[in-house]
């Protein structure tokens, strides 16, 4: 099955419909969470995602948030006035779908978390020693995760050994090999200092990940953020990429 691996789309409308429209066809979407957060287009991204064929999402740190779960107090000044803002946008509808989220999920061959196996919410995935630990929090060949914002895979070998770590390069199909966590990038806030949205298809026979880019028309977005009066360092960060 050709699998569409999106992530971190953070309330970008735009970023969304160019990845969707450069996928192209596919049997299923997996998405890894934080839909919402940082843009200024939660409802509509919701509504988009809802309807993709043979979904799969988890739940993300920010979607958390804003159902309450998690203290606004743990992110930083600008996240939390654009959490806000979310929270007072949201419909009914979005609010559930939410709402209605796992954290975890395992399909197939692949463990899907936002954050880490073993936090799925909310730790990040920086450093080797963490991702050495968090291969115990999986049992399948295959973890995906977001929530870094950056294309990376990390490897690890048979034996008890430090795991490789790897920049994803664009547009190139990768064989994954057990056992592997991979992260797509970010759809709607990329933090690699490269602006385009990032995602990725994935082969579920073949096991072949292919990490791709795709510009869209950013200065479109920063003005429905102007308009939304989100903050101005996150307006500013879309452009460069981080
Ligand atoms: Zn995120």
């Amino acid at each position: 099955m050709r699998i569409l691996v999106i992530s971190d789309v953070h309330a970008n409308l735009t970023a969304l419909e160019e990845v969707l429209a450069d996928a192209g066809e596919v049997d299923g979407v997996w998405c890894l969470g934080d839909l919402v957060g940082y843009g200024p287009d939660p409802n509509e991204c919701i509504e988009r995602i809802r309807r993709l064929p043979n979904l799969t999402c988890v739940l993300g740190n920010h979607d958390a948030a804003v159902l309450g779960r998690l203290e606004f107090e743990v992110f930083n000044q600008d996240a939390r006035s654009a959490l806000q803002w979310t929270q007072e946008t949201l419909s009914e509808a979005s609010w559930r779908f939410l709402k209605s989220l796992p954290e975890r999920v395992v399909i197939g061959e692949v463990t899907l978390v936002h954050g880490s196996p073993r936090q799925p919410v909310w730790e990040y995935l920086l450093d080797l020693q963490t991702v050495h630990d968090n291969f115990r929090f999986f049992d399948t060949p295959f973890c995906f995760v977001g929530h870094t914002h950056l294309p990376t895979i990390f490897h690890r070998g048979a034996l008890d050994i430090f795991p490789f770590a790897g920049y994803l390069p664009p547009n190139q199909a990768i064989q994954l090999t057990p056992r592997e966590i991979v992260n797509p990038g970010s759809v709607g806030q990329p933090r690699d200092r490269d602006p385009r949205a990032a995602y990725a298809l994935y082969d579920t026979e073949t096991r072949v990940f292919e990490h791709r880019r795709v510009t869209y028309d950013i200065a479109a977005v920063q003005e429905r953020m102007r308009k939304a009066r989100l903050p101005l360092r996150h307006i500013e960060r879309l452009s460069l990429g981080w």
